[in-house]
């Protein structure tokens, strides 16, 4: 049974901390019950640097890396949203435009699709084509992510069968 305790199923009142860098989930009606370590300021992704904009001398190459710079502020967990407008203050100069993570990696599978289609319909994929196989694996499956993830399968399949075409076809 080792190991067992460390196993706590979230409550489904619990939400995630909206501190940066906490990410831990609590109970919003208990903030007081909570020691939150978190980044006073939002992240920044320049180029291969990823740091928070509060603790800008430390600076990381990698995600792992970056998630374990310490926060530097003490407080208690909360579920309201920063403002994040400050990102464009003093300590950032706004030439060098932060660019957040979920800019380049979007989560929404809506997005997802979108960028898919726009790749595919770069290579001559007709739209409707796309359009009309999402629709219907969307109406099949209900939900926008296991559309995604049975996108990346069918293309998968289809990458690999390729291949071996190719290296069937006769000469
Ligand atoms: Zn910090
Ligand atoms: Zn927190």
């Amino acid at each position: 049974m080792a190991g067992r305790e460390d196993v706590v199923p979230r409550p489904p009142e619990h939400v995630r901390c909206k501190n940066f860098g906490c990410n831990k989930y609590f109970d919003p009606r208990y903030p007081e019950q909570t020691k939150c370590t978190h980044h006073k300021l939002p992240p920044v992704f320049h180029e291969t640097a990823k740091y928070w904009a509060c603790c800008h001398d430390k600076k990381a190459y990698d995600w792992e890396e970056f998630m374990k710079i310490p926060g530097c502020q003490q407080g208690q967990c909360t579920d309201v949203a920063k403002d994040k407008k400050f990102l464009g203050g003093a300590d950032l100069r706004a030439e060098n435009a932060p660019k957040r993570l979920d800019d380049d990696v979007p989560v929404d599978p809506r997005k997802k699709l979108d960028k898919l289609r726009e790749g595919l319909v770069s290579i001559g994929v007709g739209p409707d084509d796309f359009d009309r196989a999402w629709g219907r694996l969307g109406a099949k499956l209900g939900d926008l992510n296991l559309v995604v993830q049975q996108m990346n399968q069918l293309f998968t399949e289809v990458l690999q069968n390729a291949d071996t075409n190719e290296m069937n076809l006769p000469d």
